[in-house]
């Protein structure tokens, strides 16, 4: 089967990064042409806002909602002011394809660096299932009496029933199909409309799912808790703002930001979902090939997983997981002296040597 799938690079470390997952997916189409794909690049992101005033065309939503997923390398530069590049591209394209499932494995493999000195992976083996398209992001709110000395500024979170049932539902269904314990995370106890109502939903939802375990956790037990017991999270759902910070969070644990991916997904298919590593433009190593490619192939995996090849994802995370151990063909902010292209050839070392 052919995958439509859209390339946007976007900035900094987001090419070269790109590439690398590019060249991997390539990989597995030749050693298993069932699966095939067609990428098609866009050159949207800063460098295309400072020639145009835009980060992307104007029928650029329409374009890419032909496709069947997206790979995006990272967006953001010095000189275009964050809200503009977030906005203008990445929040928009999740808006727009109602990708309101944000994925983000918090797994240690081996080999990876842990600043957690007792832990080890079986330890650390989370899915964050964070909402992604309301919550505490819903972009809502006034600013009163603006300079005035009595300003007020007043930020919304917007907690939907279908938008906390469908994330919460989402959760339950990973769980119960991996058969793994699910922890809620919230705060009830401060944030009297919000998180009682999530609270809620969870607890009427959980009756449908009575094969699945499930605990609840207040966010700062939880910050803590990730850190004295990660044993204890299996799979995690969470709000837009809370996973934002906790994810962040998990990949401090789970080998740094350049091991760290996050997919966008729409399940019901309706639109493309979108794959991509979770750090940013890097501005401070961009064109030098310092990059980490591995939160790129990791993303990759996700692709391959949500397109059902759950057999080739795991093993994109194998090759990660080698390469970890072997400690040869590295990043420097994994203690190595590889390039950015040598991690990516790599990978497709290993996959055409095993598989
Ligand atoms: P953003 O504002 O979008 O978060 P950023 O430029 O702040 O982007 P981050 O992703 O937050 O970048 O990363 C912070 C630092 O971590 C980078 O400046 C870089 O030094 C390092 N870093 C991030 N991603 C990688 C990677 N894939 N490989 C190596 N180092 C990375
Ligand atoms: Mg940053």
């Amino acid at each position: 089967m052919t995958h439509k799938i859209a390339v946007i690079p976007g900035d900094g470390i987001g090419i070269e990064v790109i590439n690398e997952g590019v060249k991997v997916l390539n990989c597995v189409s030749q050693l298993d042409p069932k699966i095939q794909f067609e990428f098609t690049h866009f050159p949207w992101g800063c460098e295309f806002y400072s020639k145009t005033g835009k980060m992307m065309d104007d029928d650029g939503i329409e374009r890419l909602s032909k496709f069947d997923g997206i790979f995006l390398g990272a967006v953001g530069y010095p000189g275009v002011p964050d809200h503009i590049s977030l906005w203008g591209l990445l929040l928009r394209i999740r808006k727009s394809f109602d990708q309101y499932v944000n994925v983000r494995p918090v797994k240690l493999l081996k080999g990876a660096p842990c600043p957690l000195k007792e832990k080890s992976p079986k330890d650390i083996n989370m899915i964050f299932i964070r909402e992604n398209s309301e919550g505490e992001y819903a972009g809502s709110g006034s600013w009163l009496y603006r300079d005035k000395p009595n300003e007020v500024v007043i930020q919304d979170g917007v907690f939907s029933r279908v938008g906390c049932e469908r994330i919460i539902r989402y959760a339950f269904e990973l769980a119960r199909t991996e058969k793994k314990s699910l922890t809620s995370i919230s705060k009830g106890n401060a944030l009297n409309y919000s998180m009682v109502f999530w609270d809620q939903i969870f607890q009427q939802l959980s009756q449908e799912y009575p094969d699945v375990e499930t605990h609840s956790y207040l966010v700062d037990a939880a910050a803590m808790l990730m850190i004295t017991k990660p044993e204890r999270f299996e799979i995690v759902v969470t709000s837009n703002l809370f996973g934002d910070i906790l994810t962040d969070l998990g990949a401090a644990i789970a080998g740094g930001m350049g091991l760290a991916a996050g997919a966008n997904l729409n399940p019901e298919g309706n639109f493309p979902s979108m794959f991509e590593p979770i750090h940013g433009s890097a501005p401070d190593i961009a064109g030098k090939q310092l990059a980490n490619p591995l939160a790129t192939v990791w993303s990759a995996s996700q692709l391959l997983e949500f397109f059902g090849y759950k057999e080739w994802a795991a093993r994109l995370i194998d090759a990660i997981e080698y390469l970890l151990v072997e400690q040869k063909t590295l990043t420097p902010d994994l203690g190595g002296t590889a390039k950015t292209a040598d991690v990516g050839d790599a990978v497709v070392a290993y996959l055409q040597k095993h598989f």
